[in-house]
């Protein structure tokens, strides 16, 4: 767990405030029903200054995000995109990340938002690999949760809203409890979904899979990101789902995510995963270092740069 650091400004409904200005009021209406968009993005450092990685992707998402749930976003990808683009630019720490939020907020209570405000804002902030460094580089230990992943039926897990997170934390909260580092749910049908802020592979006999957007998982950035890896390796692939004991069977496993890179899981449920090595993930995680760094050409076209 580590404590945020203010930086100078926060972006709130269109322009630059104090990082300490940037408040609500307590009956501010997304905080209490969890109605509520966002996303997560990474700016990194590269040889040509700070730069955001696949930042409209991100952003088109966020207002897909809005769009599920009816809310009438105010501001353009345009205008959403300059915004984090500046808000790094401001700020002055090129390697960061980015939270950019949509919520109702003050003026009306009761659950349909139509008459609270919709507040837009993003702030940025300095945060390390989301499962530790020693996770990224060693492998984290995962438990398949207790707690299904919300179903499609109920919640849409394609959109990146707030309230999907009550499901997550439930879900982290028993892992480490139970002493993991992270969890992996299962959707409603006992097939694997994903973890509560990662999307999931599988490798074995050189073959990688992850499980279809209709499993009801979230349609990972960092996802779309491998998938166009293992097409430039020549690696296979499938996307399909897989059961829990096949998680077991893996050769290797790995977590993708904008806060978790590609982090290996070394061990499920206190079975170790794999012969301990993982050759693949390794390879893999190594292409997207590079590429978020700006240090290979083929994937440029992913960065932002910010000055
Ligand atoms: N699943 C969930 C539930 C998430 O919250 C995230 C993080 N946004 C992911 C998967 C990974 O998505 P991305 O690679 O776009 O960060």
């Amino acid at each position: 767990m580590v404590a945020i650091r203010p930086l100078p400004k926060i972006w709130m409904n269109g322009r630059f405030v104090d990082w300490d200005q940037a408040q609500v009021h307590v009956l501010t209406h997304g905080l209490h029903y969890g109605y509520a968009v966002f996303e997560g993005i990474r700016s990194f450092t590269t040889s040509r200054g700070g730069a955001v990685f696949r930042l409209r992707e991100h952003i088109e998402r966020f207002l897909d995000s809005a769009k599920i749930y009816r809310m009438e976003m105010p501001y353009s990808v345009d205008e959403l995109v300059k915004a984090c683009a500046e808000l790094v630019r401001v700020n002055g720490v090129p390697e960061t990340y980015l939270r950019p939020i949509a919520f109702s907020g003050y003026g009306q209570m009761g659950l349909d938002p139509r008459g609270a405000p919709l507040n837009v804002a993003i702030a940025n902030w300095v945060w390390g690999p989301y499962l530790g460094v020693e996770g990224a580089t060693k492998g984290v230990r995962a438990m398949v949760s207790s707690w299904a992943r919300v179903d499609a039926r109920s919640m849409p897990p394609q959109a990146k809203c707030a309230s999907n997170y009550a499901n997550g934390i439930l879900a982290k909260m028993e892992a480490q409890a139970g002493g993991y580092d992270e969890a992996i749910l299962l959707n409603s049908i006992g097939m694997v979904a994903e973890g509560p802020g990662e999307n999931i592979f599988r490798i074995k006999d050189n073959i990688v899979s992850t499980p279809p957007a209709s499993s009801g998982i979230l349609r990972g950035i960092t996802r779309d990101t491998l998938f166009k890896f293992v097409a430039d390796e020549g690696l296979t692939f499938h996307r399909t789902d897989f059961t829990r004991e096949e998680l077991f069977t893996a050769d290797e496993l790995l977590f993708t995510g904008t806060a978790a890179g590609v982090t290996p899981i070394r061990d499920v449920d206190g079975r170790p995963i794999g012969q301990g090595r993982f050759p693949i993930t390794s390879r893999l995680q190594a292409l997207y270092e590079d590429a978020v760094h700006g240090r290979a050409p083929k994937y440029e076209k992913w960065l932002t740069y910010v000055d």
